[in-house]
């Protein structure tokens, strides 16, 4: 590159005017050359004009050329004009001491005009030349800051973020992580982050995917569609479990591509969703309680004023009204109706503790066919109802399931569907199907339908609520505690199945339920079965004879009844009495304990209540009147008598001494059983002299 170089100022400063007009006119045509007498003349010069290079003579008068330079060089002004000396002393020493004070050369006199114009030119190019680098440079180094500078900000921004972050190359490895994400995980520093960062996947996520497929599989998706989020569960040094929200974000690096992960801590959000879900549950238990309570004592004062009412009312009369007997079955009706209320309470409250379990047995469909026949039939009571029972031969003969809860799912429909049918058709139809998706399974299939009152839309979709009944003329609230449905559809869950219902109001209603039952045989109920139950049909014209309970003459037993209340013994030695037999009463353990060591009279069994507070209870007495040692006392059968609903108290009074157990209120054909069983005229200990 040429350069025009007349535009650079040069200063010739030496005492001989000779040397002056010779180098200004061998240098004119390159340069523009001022001329200057004395050092002195060429400090003045300065003040109004700075040339690009200073050529100066070493002997002066008064000030000379090593004086001159020291000035110069001390002085920012003037200290960056390069200086050439020009001089006769051509002696080692001096040219040394030129160098040493700053010259940028030392040219001897004489000198030729070409190696004076050259000598100057590579001086005005170093200047170029160092003035180009020095602004470059000078940008370089802002560039150099600014660039510092921005990484600090990032490097900042990315330590003090509560996010952890972390690079990753793209064969998964990591290639950087943040201050956060070392205090995050318990590192020492960024190093043992990035070295031992895969210690702390456990192996399986909770998702069920192995931890290290999952983090290649999530790095894969981010890599190939830009940006990823995914749950992860880091398992800490120290071996807690922590849930953490990660994303994903593909980011151009050099010549590639590498991921950026950032992870939040999904504790705080966890603890503070379950708080609140804690907090709705808590409202909403103390609502549903309210709500129970209300319920109760609203379905509770109905039967009671029907006792209480109905009791006043005979107590009035000296004698017996002509009518003492119906109004009796009215307080044994409303007694039920409080009965069926607290087994549908318990049941509910039994579901949602979640405390009522399904007890599994192998079952035999044609006697719980039986049974839902029985039921259907005092269900019907006078009423001109046709009974209409589908099944079909094909049935398996076994299933394996709780045959109990089957059993009330079916009677909870049927008993809704004779209540709300006066007259007309109800009928029931079951069939079974295999369970495609699980073998050794089927599909039971139940529907019970009725042409009766049906149920307006509107109220379908609530049918299957705690206590609600809906309320309409034709459906006068008798009977009935709405619990009824809501226990069937739960039930119907608990057996993996489905409760659906279609109703037209004045038409009818039909409830479709299917249950998943275990089938373990290929046996079907076959032709014998169907032949009694085929097409079965009940009609009024075809009546069977209600059970009227006809009682065995127990005239030759003796029996103890143990009870610390009273009117509970009045119920028991009165029911017991019916049999005709000597039925004596204790009212605490020790006295029963007494009359059977002193064997007298001999009973031929104990019923004894359960919880008898203040004394010994049934169990202590049981256990008191084994130990007695004769053969008399340990084999003589003892009934409990329990108002104790809780499921597996039947294990505790076997494992007790008990034979039996018997519910209260007394159930008379449940006693008379018992009484079957254990009260036999071949067998007394008195007779056969076991005592
Ligand atoms: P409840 O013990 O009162 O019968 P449920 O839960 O069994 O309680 O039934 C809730 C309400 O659904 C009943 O009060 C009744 O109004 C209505 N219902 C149920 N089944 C039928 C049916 N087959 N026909 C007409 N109404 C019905």
């Amino acid at each position: 590159m040429t350069v025009d170089t007349t535009r650079y100022k040069i200063v010739l400063v030496d005492d001989n005017i000779a040397t002056l007009s010779q180098g200004k006119s061998l240098l004119k045509a390159f340069f523009m050359v001022f001329t200057i007498k004395s050092a002195a003349a060429l400090f003045k010069h300065l003040e109004h004009d700075i040339p690009d290079l200073i050529l100066l003579d070493v002997e002066m008068p008064g000030m000379d050329g090593f004086e001159a330079i020291a000035i110069l060089k001390a002085d920012i002004r003037y200290r960056d004009i390069p200086v050439i000396f020009l001089t006769s002393r051509s002696d080692e020493a001096s040219e040394r001491k030129g160098f040493s004070l700053g010259a940028a050369d030392y040219i001897t006199k004489p000198f030729s005009g070409p190696l004076l114009q050259k000598r100057i030119s590579n001086q005005l190019l170093y200047k170029r030349v160092e003035a180009a680098v020095r602004d470059s440079s000078g940008s370089l180094e802002v560039m150099a800051g600014e660039i510092t500078k921005a990484n600090e900000r990032i490097r900042m921004l990315l330590d003090k973020t509560p996010l952890c972050a972390r690079l990753w190359d793209s064969d998964g490895k990591m290639i950087d992580c943040n201050e956060a994400a070392v205090e995050f995980f318990g590192f020492m520093d960024k190093e043992e982050c990035m070295r031992r960062y895969s210690e702390l996947y456990p192996e399986y996520q909770p998702d069920g995917q192995l931890s290290v497929e999952k983090v290649k599989k999530c790095l894969d998706k981010a890599f190939k569609e830009g940006k990823y989020a995914f749950e992860w569960t880091y398992k800490m040094l120290d071996g807690t479990l922590i849930p953490a929200e990660v994303v994903l974000v593909k980011v151009e690096y050099r010549d590639g591509y590498i991921v950026a992960g950032y992870t939040r801590d999904l504790r705080e959000q966890i603890t503070l969703i379950k708080e609140m879900r804690r907090a709705e549950l808590a409202e909403e238990s103390s609502k549903a309680k309210s709500r129970f309570l209300a319920n109760m004592s609203h379905e509770m004062r109905t039967p009671l004023n029907v006792v209480l009412g109905i009791t006043g009312l005979m107590l009035e009369e000296d004698t017996p009204a002509p009518d003492y007997k119906e109004n009796l079955m009215k307080i044994g009706a409303a007694g039920n109706t409080l009965l069926r209320l607290i087994n549908d309470v318990l049941d509910i409250s039994k579901i949602e503790a979640g405390k009522l379990e399904l007890t599994p047995v192998t079952y035999e469909v044609p006697s719980l066919l039986n049974e839902i026949i029985t039921f259907s039939m005092l269900r019907i009571e006078d009423r001109p109802i046709t009974f209409v029972l589908n099944i079909n031969e094909n049935l398996p003969y076994n299933l394996y399931g709780d045959d109990l809860r089957v059993k009330q799912i079916i009677n909870n429909l049927l008993s809704n569907a004779f209540k709300y049918t006066k007259k007309g058709t109800v009928s029931l139809g079951i069939t079974a199907e295999p369970d495609r998706s699980m073998s050794g399974q089927v599909w039971m299939n139940i529907t019970v339908s009725d042409t009766g009152i049906g149920i307006h839309e509107e109220d379908i979709k609530k049918l299957f609520t705690d206590y609600y009944q809906v309320e309409s003329e034709t459906n006068r609230k008798t009977e009935g505690t709405g619990l009824g449905l809501s226990i069937t559809k739960r039930l119907v869950e608990m057996m993996n199945g489905e409760i659906s219902v279609e109703s037209e109001f004045e038409k009818g209603s039909v409830y479709r339920v299917r249950i998943r039952q275990k089938c373990y045989s290929t046996t079907t109920i076959g032709p014998a079965v169907m032949e009694n139950i085929k097409n079965f049909r009940y009609t009024e014209d075809k009546k069977i004879a209600r059970n009227k309970l006809v009682r065995t003459d127990l005239s030759f037993a003796k029996v103890l009844v143990v009870d610390d209340m009273q009117p509970n013994l009045d119920v028991a030695a009165g029911l017991l009495g019916k049999y005709k037999m000597q039925v004596d009463c204790v009212l605490n353990g020790q006295g029963a304990v007494d009359l059977i060591k002193n064997k007298k009279p001999v009973y031929n069994a104990i019923f004894m209540d359960h919880m008898m507070p203040g004394g010994m209870d049934g169990i202590e007495t049981a256990i008191a009147i084994r130990n007695l040692g004769t053969e008399y006392a340990q084999q003589i059968p003892i009934i409990a008598l329990t108002a104790n609903a809780i499921a597996g108290t039947e294990d505790m009074f076997y494992s007790n001494g008990f034979q039996d157990f018997i519910s209260k209120p007394i159930n008379i054909m449940h006693l008379d059983s018992i009484l079957r069983t254990w009260i036999n005229p071949d067998f007394s200990f008195a007779k056969n002299g076991k005592m």
